[in-house]
């Protein structure tokens, strides 16, 4: 954990560069780079063949909607780890793998595998990957765009006669676990790909009590503590890792783009905050005499969000909080309380108990530190101003992640060379992002260099059956990872 910052509250503003709107603050993800000039729609070209559209777009969007049949509900999408339609999915993803050429397994976490030598097997490897599972009533491409577009390019390459002449192992993996949905623990797979899923996880049980390993084993699956720290890769055996993502944002679509390169992935911290006051009568208690939880609450909510909005009026940048830290922070902050509930929840009484949730999540890991302990300070004043108490506790943190810029660089030119390829237009540049949601190369950025690609999606629409990303956009995305995987042939 970093160390907390001494940053003190500013009696005066600090004028800063506006980096975004509002409404593109609210975004999981925002363009950091605005200096750029873009058309504002792409055309794609129809027909040549050397853009092999019957693959990266016709067959891929076919298979996306066929892996979004695959579910254990009837009514909507789910798959969780190791659910009977995520088993399924991976079978169904293992044929495709092995129709791009690929040899394949599945290994003890579930992670489902397909790996093509090339010319100097003992080279490290270029992974590429995304997740199987969804969350309950998911869309169709969260993670599965990431696998059918790595599946599509490979299997170009494969029918051309390029697949052989790779100079670098390429492995396609899909995840068993990201969303976390049935553990609430996210990552499972590629954490324990990357070596940092602890072993205690395997005991972790879901709300029937199955345990991850119980899980694992429903299916004939086998895995102790001892077989979980063997699944991780040597970094010496690994060159990168590469994601294609839908956005989950609605910067893509604004800027009228299908592809853009994602800088880093924010940072996050959770936190419950419990204010306890004094239950009463709604009718009796006189309202100078209360110790009201739930106005306090209201209190701290309101401070939370001034706080995020305009951090640069509560952080000063003297002494450890630096311009660039504040500034950051002005582009990138993101906090929501999405969870709240009370005790006893009735009309009639004033609560007892009020508990809720803080979600914080920013690029600069020392900026977050520091509105952390801002905001703790700020409401622990205003709980002492109310005579209830606070207890705010610490419950989950994940540190940002700076995609390789080496990498990203490599994959911002085949996306640039993608896009003018299926569109016959030379372009500005290629923009660049930040993910505020968490993705499978934040646990791959412990094994190796990471570098994401992202894709429009409509109204930046994600989670939700109303999800969805264009044919045309699926076949630049599979178009960018072909060009991408041209370099190392
Ligand atoms: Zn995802």
């Amino acid at each position: 954990m970093a160390t907390l910052l001494q940053c003190t509250p500013l009696h005066h503003s600090i004028s800063l560069i506006p980096i975004l709107n509002l409404s593109l603050l609210l975004s999981s993800s925002f363009l950091l780079l605005l200096a750029i000039s873009l058309p504002s729609t792409i055309r794609f070209s129809e027909g040549t063949s050397f853009l092999h559209s019957e693959i990266l777009k016709d067959e891929a969007v076919a298979r996306l909607n066929e892996l979004g049949k695959v579910s254990d509900a009837q009514e909507f999408l789910a798959r969780t780890f190791q659910s009977p339609a995520s088993v399924r999915a991976g079978n169904l993803i293992r044929l495709w793998m092995e129709d791009a050429g690929l040899q394949t397994w599945v290994d003890q976490m579930g992670n489902v595998h397909g790996r093509y030598e090339g010319l100097n097997p003992s080279e490290k490897a270029l992974l590429i990957g995304s997740h199987l599972d969804t969350v309950i009533d998911a869309g169709i491409f969260d993670g599965a765009l990431g696998i059918v577009t790595a599946l599509s390019a490979l299997k170009v390459l494969n029918i051309s006669g390029m697949l052989g002449k790779l100079r670098r192992p390429v492995e396609v993996i899909a995840f068993s676990d990201e969303e976390g949905v049935r553990f609430q623990s996210t990552f499972l797979g590629s954490a324990a790909i990357a070596g940092v899923l602890p072993v205690s996880t395997l005991h972790v049980h879901d709300k029937s009590g199955v345990t991850v390993q119980g899980a694992l084993r429903e299916n004939s699956i086998e895995i102790t503590e001892e077989n979980l720290l063997q699944l991780k890769y040597d970094p010496e055996s690994v060159w990168g890792y590469v994601e294609v993502h839908i956005e989950q944002g609605p910067v893509l679509e604004t800027v009228g783009l299908p592809l853009g390169l994602v800088k880093g992935i924010a940072g996050q911290t959770r936190l419950r905050v419990t204010v306890k006051g004094s239950q009463g009568h709604a009718g009796t208690v006189p309202m100078t005499m209360r110790q009201d939880p739930m106005a306090a609450a209201a209190e701290l909510i309101v401070l939370l969000e001034s706080l995020c909005k305009q951090p640069e009026d509560y952080l000063s940048y003297d002494g450890q909080c630096t311009a660039s830290t504040v500034q950051s922070l002005a582009g990138s902050l993101v906090c929501t309380v999405g969870e709240i509930s009370t005790w006893p929840s009735a009309s009639n009484v004033i609560p007892g108990q009020v508990t809720f949730t803080v979600d914080v999540r920013a690029m600069d890991d020392l900026g977050r530190e520091a509105i952390i302990y801002e905001l703790s300070n700020r409401m622990y004043r205003i709980c002492d101003k109310r005579s209830v108490l606070c207890l705010i506790e610490r419950k989950h943190d994940a540190n940002a992640v700076v995609c390789n810029p080496g990498l990203s660089s490599q994959l911002k030119s085949a996306t640039y060379a993608a896009l003018k390829r299926i569109s016959g237009e030379d372009l500005d540049d290629v923009p660049i992002l930040m993910s505020g949601a968490g993705h499978d190369a934040m646990a791959m950025s412990h094994l190796t260099k990471v570098a994401m690609l992202f894709v429009r999606c409509r109204g930046g629409v994600s989670h939700s059956p109303a999800e969805h990303v264009s044919d045309n956009d699926v076949w630049a995305a599979g178009m960018a990872l072909l060009a991408f995987l041209e370099t190392l042939a």
